[in-house]
């Protein structure tokens, strides 16, 4: 972790006296602050970090001045991953960062200096941001993405309802930056539904899979989205482990009335990971009732889960039952391609260009989260400024030695469809046929699909091997398949039945 959370040297808010700033720190704070404009958008870096300055780097850690306690609190909450993203492009290594209250140095910036608005003198009384419950009034032009326009609610509107504290989405876990590919496609225009309109198109919206595969980021993406195009939504973003913990506190305080009103009044409630509600009884009874309470005033519920809501344990039927009312996306593994996509935006973010054998390398051994796509493409970019070497095949594999050994998936044409001949009792050579009869039209879609899936090979090639069809053909089996397998659970098991069975047979070392 860079920003170190806490300190009381901190809290004491003045900076250790006036000892001259030294080059170094100046030097490595431009350099973080330059990259952070390439990661950022400009609003947050010109609110958040315009207002920074460098103070003194002791080889590890860099202090920093910043305005208020306020702008320390929002960059620790919400800019701790960009400035460890940024230190360890910078530096090779993550840089840890401290933070002081130091309005008049603070006012030096590391960049020339800027339009100061009038947010130092009141902010610092601000209340601090939650991280986990949220709602938002924005303060700047809407046509802004990002932070920026979830800048510290004042507005008297949320006060007067009790909650008085920002939003704290991450500002990177947009729409924009979600890579959209045949396992998450679903979801995503789901989300994108009722980001579009709320309580109108699906409700509730149920997204599920395991982890790391942007659940979190399509939640929070949802909210951005939201409040960009209505600042006046209230939105409740939380985990349902903060729902479980605040309902606990509100039983034990005796302030249930507070916490129903809290949670009953808004326009959106997203709750992440609700799988947390397995065995927890009261709190299911008692979010059953929130649940009804806002579905029948036509409020937007967002749910996400790591399983489906008819696989979490003990949840009670009624439950498991309306969060079936709206729409259930399943988020499923990223196929090559996409998890290629992802590494290629990750990159493109960190201003790094990624030669493609890289990006091969990686995408074929971290198959199963795309957290750890990311996790490996930082130490990649870490390992490389440390080394002062590009990017390339030979630095990854001394970067990553573990990687060398892991086993691999390398799925061929003839992998795919010989199991999709063998279980649907047809010739490989009748799916790679002209013949347009169902009984191999079908099977041949549903190999078009797993190919797709399984195989970075693009929809001509694909197309050749099954008998010389064109891109568009493709493209309309594989939809055919995914629409279907979204709709229909069984034809959703048998394809992943299938798809299970191409892994197994493919498992070998490179
Ligand atoms: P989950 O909530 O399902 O465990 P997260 O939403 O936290 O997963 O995602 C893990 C990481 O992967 C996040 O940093 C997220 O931004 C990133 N991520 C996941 N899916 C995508 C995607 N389709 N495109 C870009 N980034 C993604
Ligand atoms: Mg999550």
């Amino acid at each position: 972790m860079g920003v170190k959370p806490d300190n009381s040297s901190v809290s004491a808010s003045r900076t250790p006296d006036a000892r001259p700033v030294s080059l170094d720190a100046q030097e490595l704070w431009t350099a973080i602050h330059a990259h952070l404009s390439e990661i950022l958008r400009r609003e947050q870096v010109r609110t958040w970090f315009d207002r920074v300055a460098a103070l003194e780097f002791d080889g590890q850690t860099l202090s920093l001045a910043v305005p208020t306690e306020f702008h320390r609190t929002w960059i620790l909450e919400n800019y701790q991953r960009a400035l460890d993203v940024s230190s360890s492009f910078v530096r090779g290594s993550v840089v840890s960062i401290r933070l002081l209250i130091d309005p008049e140095k603070a006012s030096l910036g590391a960049a020339p200096p800027v339009r100061v608005e009038t947010e130092t003198t009141d902010a610092a009384a601000s209340p601090a941001p939650t991280p986990t419950v949220s709602s938002s009034t924005p303060t700047s032009d809407a046509g802004r993405r990002g932070i920026a326009s979830q800048a510290p609610a004042r507005s008297s509107a949320p006060l007067a309802r009790g909650m008085a504290v920002p939003c704290s989405f991450n500002p990177t876990y947009t729409f924009e930056n979600f890579v959209v590919g045949p396992c998450n496609r679903f979801a995503f225009a789901g989300a994108m539904g009722v980001a579009e309109n709320p309580a109108r198109a699906y409700n509730p919206l149920f997204l599920h899979g395991s982890v790391g595969l942007g659940k979190t980021h399509l939640l929070q993406a949802i909210g951005q989205e939201l409040l960009l195009r209505r600042p006046e939504t209230q939105i409740l973003y939380l985990s349902c482990e903060t729902f479980t913990n605040h309902f606990i506190a509100a039983l034990e305080k005796g302030s249930l009335e507070e916490f129903r009103r809290r949670y009953r009044e808004v326009d959106v409630l997203v709750v992440d990971d609700i799988h947390f509600l397995a065995n927890k009884e009261r709190t299911q009874e008692e979010f059953f009732h929130t649940f009804n309470t806002l579905f029948q005033d036509q409020k937007q519920l967002v749910l996400s889960s790591d399983s489906p809501a008819k696989e979490i344990p003990s949840l009670q039927e009624r439950l498991v039952s309306r969060f079936k009312w709206g729409l259930e996306a399943e988020i499923e593994k990223p196929c090559l391609e996409t998890r290629l996509a992802i590494l290629q935006r990750k990159a493109r973010t960190m201003g790094l260009a990624l030669p493609d054998e890289v990006a091969h390398f990686l995408a074929e051994r971290i198959t199963n989260n795309i957290r750890e796509l990311e996790g490996a493409i930082n130490r990649v970019v870490g390992f490389s400024a440390l080394q002062k070497t590009p990017v390339s095949l030979e630095l990854v594999r001394r970067a990553m030695p573990e990687l060398e050994a892991e086993r691999t998936m390398i799925v061929r044409f003839e992998d795919v469809a010989g199991v999709v001949a063998r279980r649907h009792h047809v010739k490989i050579q009748d799916l790679q046929s002209r013949r347009r009869n169902q009984s191999i039209a079908f099977p041949r879609q549903i190999a078009m699909f797993l190919t797709r899936r399984h195989t970075k090979h693009s929809l001509e090639e694909i197309g050749a091997y099954y008998g010389g069809r064109d891109h568009s053909t493709v493209l309309y089996g594989i939809e055919k398949i995914e629409s279907l397998i979204a709709k229909d659970s069984i034809a959703r098991d048998t394809v992943n039945a299938l798809s299970d069975e191409i892994t197994r047979l493919t498992q070998r070392p490179q």
